[in-house]
């Protein structure tokens, strides 16, 4: 007798699923598309240890008819495209009909939905691919979708499954992900009952409002709008400004047609774009949105769709270094003319923000160097209206500003000097200084985590650190003992940088045992 033989359904569609839905977060991120593809407004996210034991997506979207309800978890049942040429103009996330038959093969699925048409809602609930029930629900809009017990059916596939806090974290960046390209909806994430993100529909530029919600509050600040067309292709977005040197991963965002992707060698490009700009061994940070014909898209290429195949790769290439190049030139021109640069005559500053010019740490470090005094650029500064001689602070002497070259230095004058001042230098300097004096005035001031940092510690370090928790949190930090070898951080001193939480942690704690002076660490951090 021989021995191929065809598998059973059941396990064709587990070992399909795989494909499709590789962890938590997986389900996350197609039932959100499938929201999207239904055109909702608004998105509940509800998750439960880390996705494991239940998620739910509810949406305000357009609904299930009821004859299509049982199909909808039928293997490439999908109401998005009818022929193969229909891929070639796909606008929606979903089309392969892949995502509800994979999810309900390895859990306990439920949809309640009503079609914007209907008058009457439906609920069908399934395990393991099985349908078990379909019959009319009262739901009042949209779709509601209850996915529990994941992998129930493939334990080789839960046991590769990482604690509820990694999964929460993958699930995390998927929303985020898709949350970025949608902005026109509301996200609302809880986890475990607790509130993580509650983001507001907006309007596309108004989209730092958001970074600043997901991210950190001033994240727009480090960034450069861009924008770029050429032929049919639109490059919008933003990207980090030059010299900034913060350690931050993951701010790589790339969209294609609103489609989250990943395409090889794309940091590597933008890296190239930026030159010297960018300080080695950091990577360029990018919310970049393509808009490109969907015919020159393959988007069918990979199971989840986040790496796709573009016809014109190389052209995409070129205009994305030019549009870099392009967002990175001086963001305002020199505002001087020869008439202006009369004497008595007044030099237009140029309008930012960032109200101030401050000393310098070269400046600084050079006592022969003359220093000048801290100038609203919103004022206008000419020798005509210089404050009189006694009014001028020790050595400090004003400068007349005079504009920004390549969007990164500043053009200062001095009667007899020209300065050239690194804004981001110079900024570092003055955020150097504001906390140095914060702390020495008010103590340390310190910022709630969005998701809470799990650490682990050997059972005698979790003594210690219970021993000294109060000191710990003199500094800034707020934690508890979440399991006997788990502490999780909520709280963190303003000023550290994202990623660096775990070590400035952990070398205070050092420092305390040992009884060193924890407030040098702090020096050594804030320099
Ligand atoms: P695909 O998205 O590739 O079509 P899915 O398996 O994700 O396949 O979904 C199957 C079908 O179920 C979709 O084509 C759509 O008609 C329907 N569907 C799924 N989720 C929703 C939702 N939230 N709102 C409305 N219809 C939905
Ligand atoms: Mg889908």
């Amino acid at each position: 007798m021989g021995k191929i033989k065809k598998l059973d359904p059941i396990v064709i569609d587990r070992i399909a699923a795989g494909e499709v839905i590789e962890r938590p977060s997986s389900v996350v991120k197609e039932l959100i598309e499938n929201s999207l593809d239904a055109n909702a407004k608004q998105i509940h996210i509800s998750t439960y240890e880390g996705g494991i034991k239940r998620i739910i997506i509810s949406d305000d979207g357009e609904g299930i008819l009821t004859e299509d309800l049982p199909f909808a978890i039928e293997k490439h049942a999908t109401s998005k495209i009818k022929s193969i040429e229909d891929i070639e103009t796909i606008q929606s996330f979903g089309f392969r009909g892949e995502a509800l038959s994979s999810i309900a093969s390895v859990s306990y699925l439920e949809i309640q939905s009503k079609h914007k048409d209907e008058t009457i809602g439906n609920q069908l609930i399934s395990r393991g691919g099985k349908v078990l029930a379909v019959k009319p629900y009262p739901i009042h809009k949209g779709t509601k979708i209850i996915v529990e017990d994941l992998f129930f059916s493939t334990p080789a596939r839960k046991k590769f499954l990482k604690s509820s806090s990694v999964e929460d974290r993958y699930i995390l960046k998927n929303i985020i992900k898709l949350s970025l390209s949608n902005c026109d909806a509301e996200f609302i994430y809880t986890r475990d009952e607790k509130k993580v993100l509650h983001l507001l529909p907006i309007e596309f530029y108004s989209l730092t409002e958001r970074f600043n919600m997901i991210f950190e509050d001033s994240f727009s600040d480090f960034l450069l709008p861009l924008y770029f067309q050429k032929h049919q292709i639109t490059i919008k977005g933003w990207i980090g400004k030059p010299r900034i040197n913060r350690k931050i991963f993951g701010r790589q965002f790339l969209y294609i047609n609103k489609r989250p992707v990943e395409i090889k060698n794309f940091s590597y490009i933008i890296k190239n774009a930026y030159g010297d700009l960018l300080p080695e061994n950091s990577s360029p940070i990018y919310i970049l949105f393509f808009e490109i014909p969907p015919k020159s898209v393959d988007v069918n290429v990979h199971p989840t769709k986040k790496e796709i195949r573009i016809l014109e790769e190389k052209e995409i290439f070129d205009y994305t270094i030019q549009a870099i190049k392009k967002a990175l030139l001086p963001i305002i021109p020199i505002q001087i003319t020869e008439k202006e640069l009369k004497p008595g005559t007044s030099v237009k500053p140029y309008k930012t923000s960032s109200t101030v010019l401050f000393p310098i740490e070269s400046v600084y470090s050079n006592p022969t160097a003359k220093l000048f005094t801290l100038q609203e650029t919103s004022s206008t500064y000419s020798s005509n209206n210089l404050p009189p001689k006694e009014e001028i602070k020790a050595s400090f002497l004003p400068l007349q500003f005079l504009g920004v070259i390549f969007g990164t230095y500043i053009l200062a004058c001095s009667e007899d000097q020209l300065y050239l001042i690194d804004q981001h230098t110079a900024h570092e300097r003055i955020n150097y200084e504001k906390i140095k004096k914060s702390i020495e005035k008010h103590g340390i001031s310190s910022q709630h985590l969005l998701s809470p940092i799990l650490l682990d510690f050997s059972l005698e370090e979790i003594e210690e650190i219970q021993l000294y928790k109060d000191l710990v949190e003199n500094y800034g930090f707020k934690f508890h003992l979440i399991s006997k070898s788990t502490i999780s951080l909520t709280q963190i001193p303003s000023f550290i940088e994202v990623g660096e939480e775990k070590e400035v942690f952990l070398k205070l704690i050092y420092k305390i045992i040992k009884k060193i002076e924890p407030l040098s660490l702090f020096e050594d951090i804030l320099h």
